[in-house]
């Protein structure tokens, strides 16, 4: 993939880069107060959906083109740049035509690569575009990029991407599930591409806020796209998610940024000792996958089947209990225990298939 002609958001500020707004633009006086509060704190760019996507048909679906002027208008008025979210053509061309500085698409779009090719069709040649990117509902990292990538074919350099978590069905106290990995490994595949967090959407609720921006920027994100409304109680869409400006104010205030990457001896030390920990993690694992391997010739030569699920339910167990005395998170010791018992199991057959063959 192409990834190489894109650079970071430089026009969209420095970390972190805060964009803000109400989830919808629903009257022109709730979007210019919204936007003239956001100004006072020292928010430049401004979001606010115009054409909205709802689960629910009969859920207020945004005012649509008509909020195009209310836009104009804050911008006109505080001199921010305006942000809105496009799920078809016809969007990306009224929004082009009428002055809109960043277009995201949304999670729901992402999901589908026919929207996707729609909104990339209608930003061909339009290299000035600023387009966001959000993460598609399922967690699925080759979507998300495969998305960026339709936009960059069609020639917009100008891009970002936006983690907004993942529905992952269930109960959780989060909306939508931070999966921070995904969005880790799409920073590892393409350093160059500027990810901000969505909290709003991620958390669902104003007091997950602080804290889900705050992990954002420890895990190296640029910053946070966040949903802010004049009188959020009263707010028509996402209310119990949004704060307003002033709230807003006091978790900027309180984030604390931490530094990149700082040389240091101490930190160096530390270092080689991990570099010696995953060499000794990886010749263990070789001596388990070669007793693991012994053990798959026996059970050909008495004629076992391979996978015997009471010997894995006794060690998930046991090495479980084992790791959560020594302060392990358990589900991290179920995943790792489940890999390695992957690959043993391959390894067994992979034993099995060769001396059938010989
Ligand atoms: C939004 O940002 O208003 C929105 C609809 O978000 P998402 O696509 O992440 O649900
Ligand atoms: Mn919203």
């Amino acid at each position: 993939m192409d990834f190489n002609n894109i650079s970071p958001l430089s026009s969209l500020g420095n970390t972190p880069i805060i964009i803000a707004g109400p989830c919808s633009a629903e009257s022109e006086s709730q979007t210019l107060e919204t936007a003239h509060r956001l100004k006072k704190i020292g928010v430049n760019i401004f979001r606010a959906g115009l054409w909205k996507p709802r689960t629910m048909p009969d859920a207020f679906e945004g005012v649509g083109a008509k909020g195009i002027e209310w836009l104009r208008r804050v911008k006109a008025e505080t001199g921010m740049l305006a942000a809105t979210e496009v799920a078809t053509r016809q969007h990306v061309e009224i929004c082009l035509e009428s002055g809109i500085d960043v277009l995201w698409i949304g999670a729901r779009t992402t999901t589908n690569p026919f929207a996707v090719q729609e909104i990339a069709d209608a930003l061909r040649g339009q290299s000035e575009a600023i387009v966001l990117v959000k993460n598609p509902v399922n967690p699925d990292i080759d979507l998300w990029m495969g998305a960026l990538q339709r936009i960059i074919n069609a020639g917009v350099t100008k891009i970002g991407a936006i983690h907004r978590g993942f529905g992952t069905g269930g109960n959780h106290i989060y909306r939508n599930m931070p999966e921070w990995h995904i969005a880790i490994e799409l920073h590892r595949r393409v350093p160059n591409l500027t990810i901000l967090c969505d909290p709003s959407h991620m958390g669902g609720s104003r007091n997950l806020i602080p804290t889900l921006s705050q992990q954002a920027l420890d895990m190296g994100f640029d910053g946070l796209f966040v949903e802010s409304h004049c009188d959020p109680d009263n707010a028509l869409s996402d209310s119990d998610q949004q704060i307003t400006p002033e709230a807003l104010q006091q978790t900027i205030k309180s984030l604390i940024l931490r530094r990149k990457n700082q040389p240091n001896e101490v930190l160096n030390t530390l270092r080689r000792q991990i570099d010696d920990c995953d060499n000794n993690l990886l010749e263990i694992l070789n001596k388990r996958m070669s007793i693991s391997r012994e053990i798959g010739s026996f059970k050909k030569e008495h004629d076992m089947q391979v996978v015997h699920t009471n010997r894995f339910d006794e060690i998930l167990r046991l090495r479980i209990k084992q790791a959560q005395e020594m302060g392990i998170n358990p589900e991290f010791m179920k995943a790792m225990m489940t890999a390695i018992h992957q690959e043993s199991v391959r390894q067994q057959i992979e034993i099995i298939n060769n001396s059938d063959k010989s």
